[in-house]
C-alpha cells in the first residue's frame, strides 16, 4: 500500500494549523522537505517538546515522505535557542548524508513556510504560488510523528498542545481529540474564575468564548487570558469599528509594508496602500485590493508595526472574504521574487514580540519552571466533521454504536478533498448532527 493511502486512510492533516490533508500534500513528485519546527508563534512549545520527546518519529516521518515523493534532501529546521531538541536530532541525523539540521534565530515569523523555505534554500516562493509549485514541502514536525504512526497503522487520535496563561500549571497537553477546552483548563488550574480562550497562537489565533469547543485535529494551543487583556480586546473588536479607525487613523507612514514579510520576500504587498483604498469601500477588485491575497495574516503589522494600533491583517482578511464570496479568483504572474535590500535588518525578534503582546509574564514563568506534562482522559468527546481544509466527513456510525479507539467513524465524501475521522476514546456513540459526533464512554 502506497504511502498517500495509507495517510488517507489514517486521517493525517497538517497539524501545524492548515488541516490540508496530508495524502493529497505528498501525493506529487518533490526535490526538498523541510520538517518545520520553528513554532514561531510565541508560548507554544508542543513542537519543541515533540522533538525532544519523539525526535525518531520526526525523522521516520521525514524519511518516508522523502522517500514517497522522491526527494534527494531533507531538512530539520527549528530555532537555535531549542537546544535539547537540536542535541537529540543532531545525534539521530549523524550517519544520513542526505538530511540536515538547520538552526534558525528566533524572530516573527520564521515558521512561515515561504520565509523558512528563503532562510533554507535562498528561493523566493513566487506570488500567488505554494512551495510544491517550486519543488519544495513542508511538513510541521507533529505531522511528520502521525506520519510514522499512521505508516504503523495508528490512526490521528490525539493533539500535542500547550495551554498556557492564567494557569497554575501551564502545560503541555498530551489530548484526545474532541476533548473540551474546559475540561484540558481545568487540568491547568485556572487562576481566574472568569476568562476567555485564545485558540491557537497569540498572533495568528481565535478568541473563543464557548469553553465546549472541542480540541481538533489543528488545535496548536490554549492561551487562557482576562477578558480585559489588552490582546484580547484588541481581537474582539467589530469590523465595522476597525474600517472607521483605519479611515480615521491611518497616517500612511507605511510602517505596515516596511516591517510586512510578504513584501520583505519580494512579493507585491503594500498594506499602507490597500489601507489608503479602503477609503473608497472595500468591495473594488482594484490591482492593489487584489494583493491582498498576498497576505499571510501573519499580524505582524498590526501588533508590531503600527504606531496608531490598526489592523491592515483584518483588513486584507475581509477584503479576501468578500471578493471570493463574489466570486473572484486573483491572477498573479509568476515571477521570481527578489528580497528587499534591508530584509535582514527588518526581522523582529520573537521577545520583542511577546513584550508587544503584553505576555511576558507567561513566558517569564515557563522560563522559570519546566512545563508540566499532562494527558487528558476523557469520558466524553465532540468530533467535529469539519476540521481539515475540504469538505467536511460525513458519519459512517450509528447512534447507539459501540467503538474503539482508533475506530473509523467518518468518511471523507466521493470525489472531495478531506479526511477521515476515528474515533479518540472507546465508548458509545450517543449523539451526531451534520456538525459532530459525541462519544461517551
Ligand atoms: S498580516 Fe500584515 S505583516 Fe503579515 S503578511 Fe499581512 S500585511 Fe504583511
Ligand atoms: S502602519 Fe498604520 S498608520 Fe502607518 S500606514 Fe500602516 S496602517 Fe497606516
Amino acid at each position: 500500500m502506497t504511502l498517500a493511502k495509507k495517510l488517507k486512510d489514517m486521517g493525517v492533516v497538517g497539524a501545524g494549523g492548515g488541516g490540508f490533508p496530508t495524502h493529497i500534500k505528498i501525493a506529487n513528485k518533490c526535490k526538498l522537505v523541510i520538517a518545520n519546527g520553528a513554532e514561531c508563534e510565541p508560548l507554544l512549545y508542543n513542537d519543541k517538546y515533540l522533538m525532544e520527546n519523539e525526535p525518531e518519529e520526526i525523522l521516520k516521518g521525514l524519511e518516508l515522505v522523502m522517500q514517497s515523493t522522491g526527494a534527494q534532501k531533507g531538512f530539520i529546521a527549528l530555532k537555535k535557542k531549542s537546544l535539547t531538541a537540536s542535541e537529540k536530532l543532531k545525534k539521530l541525523i549523524a550517519e544520513k548524508k542526505n538530511i540536515t539540521l538547520f538552526l534558525l534565530e528566533d524572530y516573527y515569523p520564521i515558521g512561515d513556510e515561504f520565509i523558512l523555505i528563503q532562510e533554507i534554500t535562498g528561493k523566493i516562493v513566487p506570488e500567488g504560488r505554494i512551495p510544491p509549485d517550486i519543488g519544495f514541502l513542508v511538513n510541521n514536525v507533529e505531522t511528520l510523528k502521525n506520519i510514522a504512526y499512521a505508516e504503523q497503522g495508528e490512526a490521528v487520535t490525539k493533539r500535542t498542545l500547550t495551554c498556557i496563561g492564567e494557569v497554575q500549571k501551564p502545560s503541555i497537553v498530551l489530548a484526545q481529540i474532541g476533548t473540551s477546552f474546559r475540561e484540558i483548563i481545568n487540568l491547568c488550574q485556572p487562576t481566574l474564575s472568569d476568562f476567555v480562550v485564545i485558540a491557537g497562537g497569540p498572533m495568528m489565533g481565535k478568541v473563543v468564548f464557548d469553553l465546549d469547543t472541542p480540541v481538533t485535529k489543528t488545535t496548536t494551543g490554549i492561551l487562557v487570558l482576562a477578558r480585559d487583556h489588552p490582546l484580547v480586546l484588541k481581537k474582539t473588536l467589530k469590523i465595522e469599528y476597525i474600517i472607521k479607525q483605519s479611515k480615521a487613523a491611518c497616517c500612511q507612514c507605511s510602517y505596515c509594508t516596511e516591517l510586512c514579510p510578504r513584501y520583505l520576500l519580494g512579493h507585491e504587498l503594500y498594506p499602507h496602500k490597500i489601507m489608503r483604498q479602503i477609503s473608497y469601500g472595500l468591495d473594488v477588485p482594484q490591482e492593489i485590493i487584489k494583493n491582498a491575497f498576498l497576505c499571510s495574516e501573519c499580524g505582524l503589522c498590526e501588533v508590531f508595526a503600527c504606531p496608531m494600533e490598526l489592523s491592515p491583517r483584518i483588513i486584507n482578511q475581509k477584503i479576501k472574504e468578500n471578493l471570493l464570496s463574489r466570486g473572484y479568483q486573483p491572477e498573479f504572474y509568476s515571477k521570481n521574487g527578489k528580497l528587499r535590500e534591508d530584509q535582514q535588518d527588518r526581522k523582529i525578534p520573537g521577545s520583542r514580540i511577546i513584550n508587544r503582546l503584553r505576555l511576558n509574564k507567561y513566558e517569564e514563568n515557563t522560563r522559570k519552571a519546566a512545563l508540566s506534562v499532562v494527558k487528558t482522559n476523557s469520558s466524553c468527546v465532540e468530533i467535529l466533521l469539519k476540521q481539515h481544509t475540504g469538505f467536511p466527513s460525513y458519519p459512517i456510525v450509528k447512534i447507539g454504536e459501540m467503538v474503539n479507539e482508533g475506530d473509523l467513524i467518518a468518511e471523507i465524501p466521493p470525489g472531495k478533498l478531506g479526511a477521515r475521522l476515528h474515533a479518540s476514546i472507546k465508548g458509545k456513540i450517543t449523539f451526531m448532527d451534520e456538525q459532530r459526533i459525541i462519544i461517551r464512554k
